[in-house]
């Protein structure tokens, strides 16, 4: 099971860079002829992604497209019944305090061909609920649906697709991925979005414990993946800009490792307080020094 889930982990993940990528083999050439993936980059479950190499420069390559500069706006479209959960304070504080922190200072080691670096700006421009427009087992042209509904107008902000644990997302929610995130052209405009699962659903898959530091393993599994997503899409928006030799964007080369942990006082393990919140989310790789994965720069 894990080598056949690894597998189609790899087809995924290689259709989101055919537009550079030598090495595709025939199975990943007829899943994308058949139209039935929209390019996307996943957070792959526990234990798939493995870091990549270091090598000459910091391992980590610019391919020539837009990085999201200036205040990244975050969206949160909350799909399913969340009624009673306090995923909402849990994610909305992260959204709220994340920028000017040293951990997402980390991505202004990247840059566009202006050598313009990414700021460490994050504005929470708010959220809306979905009461199961399109039901509880979402394609990815569902998603985009989702995200589609509600007129996104903002070219600098991703739409974050919130999913209650009753949801799945049929494309490999639990078994080949965590989240994902892509961009599509809406309404005329080039509007990032992403989906983030909730790992309740699947906590050995997708969640690093099941005794959490805010006493929501889902949504502190939640938030992990989102910081996963909000990296890379700050930094690869349009999956053309920066991402390693296997395909590998900033937050995979990083995904699953957290890096020194400190014990909370339910017992769980965190990394990092923001807010006055402990999160345990994974480390990002820094594109200096010769890269390497941190939880500050
Ligand atoms: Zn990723």
């Amino acid at each position: 099971m894990k080598l056949a889930t690894l597998f189609l982990a790899t087809s995924l993940f290689g259709a989101c860079v055919a537009q550079d990528d030598s090495d595709l083999d025939t199975n990943e050439q007829s899943q994308a002829e058949q139209g039935e993936l929209v390019p996307k980059h996943v957070a792959h479950v526990r234990g798939e992604a493995k870091p990549g190499g270091g090598g000459a420069n910091n391992g980590i390559y610019y391919h020539n497209g837009p990085v999201m500069l200036g205040t990244t706006n975050i969206h949160y479209i909350w799909y399913g019944n969340w009624s009673g959960n306090t995923a909402a304070s849990i994610l909305t504080n992260l959204a709220q305090t994340i920028g000017g922190s040293g951990y997402y200072n980390i991505n202004t080691t990247y840059y566009d061909t202006a050598k313009t670096k990414v700021s460490n700006s994050v504005a929470y421009a708010g959220s809306v609920n979905d009461n199961y427009s399109r039901g509880t087992a979402l394609t990815d042209a569902d998603i985009q649906a989702i995200v589609a509904a509600q007129n996104p107008t903002d070219t600098n902000g991703i739409y974050f697709v919130l999913t209650s644990a009753d949801v799945n997302a049929t494309s490999g929610f639990c078994t080949q991925y965590c989240g994902w995130h892509t961009h599509a052209t809406i309404g005329g405009k080039d509007i990032k979005y992403s989906f983030v699962g909730n790992p309740d659903r699947c906590p050995t898959s997708c969640a690093a414990q099941t005794t959490s530091p805010n006493g929501n393993a889902g949504a502190d599994g939640m938030a992990s993946i989102l910081v996963h997503e909000l990296e890379e899409a700050v930094t690869d928006p349009d999956l053309n800009a920066w991402y390693d030799r296997r395909g590998y964007e900033n937050a995979d080369k990083c995904a699953w490792t957290f890096g020194t942990q400190s014990t909370a006082a339910n017992g769980s393990k965190y990394n990092v307080t923001l807010g006055g919140t402990q999160y345990l989310i994974q480390q990002n790789w820094v594109n200096a020094g010769g890269g390497y994965c941190s939880m500050s720069y």
